[in-house]
């Protein structure tokens, strides 16, 4: 058995061939509704967080990672027994590592923050909550109006991010 390293948040695909260590704090949390995503999941949308790589340790399978270029600057992995969705990791921002939340089997630092690619959600997807949907042509743009229904009747402003916030929703 492993003994995760003090602050080491474990992880593992649906077989347990591939098991890692991810170490906080994370950088962001996000819903990505983009089509790449719900195909490669099989999943109206998907959870990912972000991480410097420094703070991912792969402990075992490894070689059991299957890589899939899925755009010109994008690579998702996935465990080549089970076909669990683990990774993704781009040219864009190769210092950093987005990890699948829902791989976790334990509780990171933060709840998801935002709806990232919000203009291309499934038809059939509904979203309650009150975070803020970023959408667009770079899919984290603010979007002013959504289509989807309007805000709850009680809405509370929604949280505002840091640095990453544009114009405010
Ligand atoms: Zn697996
Ligand atoms: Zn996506």
């Amino acid at each position: 058995m492993h003994e995760p390293r003090p602050g080491g948040v474990p992880g593992s695909c649906l077989c347990g061939a591939v098991r890692f260590e991810v170490d906080l704090p994370t950088l962001v949390c996000a819903h990505c509704h983009c089509a790449m995503c719900r195909k490669s999941h099989g999943a109206g949308y998907v959870t990912w967080f972000s991480v410097p790589r420094s703070q991912l340790r792969c402990l075992a399978g490894d070689d059991r990672l299957v890589r899939f270029a899925s755009s010109d600057h994008g690579t998702r992995s996935f465990c080549g027994e089970c076909g669990s969705s683990l990774f993704f990791e781009t040219t864009r921002h190769p210092e950093n590592l987005d990890v699948v939340l829902a791989n976790m089997d334990a509780a990171i630092d933060r709840d998801p923050q935002i709806h990232a690619f919000f203009s291309d959600r499934a038809a059939w997807v509904q979203v309650e909550d009150s975070l803020p949907r970023l959408g667009g042509a770079t899919g984290f743009e603010p979007l002013e109006s959504p289509r989807d229904r309007a805000t709850p009747t009680d809405s509370e402003a929604p949280p505002r991010l840091g640095e990453a916030s544009g114009k405010g929703a």
